[in-house]
């Protein structure tokens, strides 16, 4: 549906489009946090790349036949001991702005690590759960990021059982995934920011917006397999692009 123009084009058609919709909705991958020191997983050097097993690593499958085994891992994977020191950038601060112009942004991401509500957003919908809390399967206890730190392997303290964490494993359903469809088919404009779109069911939710002749626009380094069906694409960082959003919208 895109047609090829140059980004600076692009960025001020996006930057008109964003200025006139009054109910926006943000579709965010681990691209949005990489400028964050946060790897994502499909670029280069991304953690996919290193290891090609990390799906099984990361799944509902794998933690229910070894707790132990799983939490050493994931906590590899996600050195969990550092999300703490992760600081927001300028993407997460540029979808808070837009907030803060009297807009509505509901947050529809795909990542883990609690940066968008750093930023200050405040309707963000976890799509994949939350790195900064683990439940227990049996009783549905909570523990917080302290504690999971602390414990090489947590335990629940009631039913001394190995503590899940909080994110969606592959294999298990998204909780959120009919409001998000259903705000993808509501909404002025739908923006995708930072995701190879690989990831089922949430590229989706894109498909949904196009099919309902809302206007999507994607920033993304790389192209996805559905660059074709968006209004606007922007290959470029997520840092740089919303910097020129920004001064093209205060200019206008
Ligand atoms: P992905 O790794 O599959 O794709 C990331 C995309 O972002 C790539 O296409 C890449 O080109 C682009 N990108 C990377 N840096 C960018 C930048 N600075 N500016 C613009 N684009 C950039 O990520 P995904 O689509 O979100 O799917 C991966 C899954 O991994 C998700 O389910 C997510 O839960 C999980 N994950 C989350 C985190 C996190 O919470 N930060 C990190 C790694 C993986």
């Amino acid at each position: 549906m895109h047609t090829q123009t140059s980004n600076s084009n692009t960025i001020k058609q996006v930057s008109a489009l964003l200025k006139q919709a009054r109910h926006i909705a943000v579709l965010s991958g681990a691209g949005m946090s990489t400028e964050s020191g946060i790897p994502d997983f499909r670029s280069a050097g991304g953690l996919w790349t290193r290891d090609m097993s990390l799906a099984e690593a990361v799944s509902i499958d794998y933690f229910r036949a070894n707790p132990a085994e799983f939490w050493h891992t994931f906590k590899s994977i996600f050195s969990i001991k550092l999300v703490g020191n992760y600081q927001a950038n300028q993407g997460h601060q540029f979808l808070q702005w837009l907030e803060s112009q009297g807009k509505r942004v509901r947050i529809l991401t795909q990542n883990i690590d609690g940066l968008h509500q750093r930023a200050g957003s405040r309707d963000v919908v976890e799509l994949h759960g939350s790195l900064m809390k683990a439940v227990c399967p049996n009783c549905q206890s909570y523990y917080d990021l302290q504690y999971i730190r602390e414990h090489p392997v947590p335990l629940c303290l009631k039913c001394k059982q190995v503590i899940k964490p909080d994110v969606v494993l592959y294999g298990e359903p998204v909780p959120h995934i009919d409001l998000a469809f259903s705000c993808a088919a509501e909404v002025d404009c739908l923006l995708v920011m930072g995701s190879s779109l690989e990831v089922s069911p949430v590229n989706f939710i894109p498909r949904i917006s196009m099919d309902h002749q809302i206007p999507t626009v994607l920033i993304n380094l790389s192209s996805t397999r559905m660059d074709r069906g968006f209004s606007h694409v922007i290959h470029a960082g997520i840092g740089a692009s919303c910097e020129a959003l920004l001064q093209e919208m205060n200019r206008a």
